[in-house]
């Protein structure tokens, strides 16, 4: 496991009272989180308790509607999303957004961060080091082979996997995972999670996790924060957060 935080660490990514509502529905209702370069922590927590709309904030997806977010020190609060990018933090989504109609090696050079140039631009004069950076990325990941086929064709895993090192593409220092693991299967859920581990500890990756996967948590994760109906409800470590009354009520009821 990597190692934990410090007090003299400052945060990589703070969350402080966020809050996000949609009509009357408090999706998130004023949550701290602290971020430490270095980490893996999971995000857990019942369907429909704010998980990914706590991630859309993080990444500036959508504007919040109280509180702050700060990356590497500086308030991000509503910025663009390709700023944040810029910046260091990538993401992927729960829905997968690889772009089934374009090889997984188009995914990649596509996928670096984009400076406004038109498509041509992008695949024909990509300069040598995106293309280097998408070579090594897809071999770390194990989809060289693939690299022709069109992503549409590939196993839902092999496609997290593509969107993970999409994500990669930008150099980013912190990636933000909405559920990696889902729909994958159990071979490549362990490749997933090994993939993880080698970007944390040999490439510096901090990640934050959306993980309904028990052993993905235990085996990968520092910490856990437990979201239930946009308020954070606990945190800890793996074995604290199963052992938590309030968290198991909050997944099985009563
Ligand atoms: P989770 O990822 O934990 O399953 P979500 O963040 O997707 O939860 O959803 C949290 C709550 O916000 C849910 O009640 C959901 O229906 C609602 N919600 C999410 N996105 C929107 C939206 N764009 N408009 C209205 N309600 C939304
Ligand atoms: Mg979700």
């Amino acid at each position: 496991m990597s190692q934990l935080p410090t007090k003299q660490t400052a945060p990589l990514l703070e969350a402080r009272q966020v809050s996000k509502y949609f009509g009357g529905l408090a999706a998130v209702n004023q949550v701290d989180l602290d971020i430490y370069p270095g980490e893996i922590v999971g995000l857990v927590g019942p369907n429909g308790s704010g998980k990914t709309t706590l991630f859309d904030c993080l990444s500036c997806l959508q504007s919040i509607d109280k509180g702050k977010i700060i990356f590497k020190g500086k308030d991000i609060t509503n910025t663009r999303p390709y700023q944040v990018s810029r910046m260091g933090l990538s993401r992927t989504f729960q829905k997968l957004r690889v772009y089934r109609q374009m090889t997984v090696w188009e995914n990649m050079l596509i996928s670096r961060q984009w400076r406004g140039e038109n498509l041509f631009v992008i695949f024909k004069v990509t300069d040598r080091h995106t293309r280097r950076r998408a070579r090594e990325l897809l071999e770390l990941l194990q989809l060289s082979r693939l690299q022709h086929e069109y992503a549409g064709n590939l196993s839902g895993g092999q496609q997290r996997l593509l969107e993970i090192g999409m994500a990669l593409m930008p150099d980013p220092e912190i990636i933000l995972l909405d559920e990696a693991t889902s729909g994958v299967n159990p071979t490549l859920i362990e490749t997933i999670k090994d993939r993880i581990k080698t970007l944390n500890r040999e490439y510096n990756k901090t990640f934050l996790a959306i993980e309904h996967n028990i052993n993905f948590i235990s085996d990968l994760c520092d910490r856990v924060y437990v979201l239930n109906q946009g308020e954070k409800l606990a945190e800890g470590t793996p074995q604290e957060i199963q052992a938590n009354d309030a968290v198991v009520e909050a997944y099985f009821g009563t």
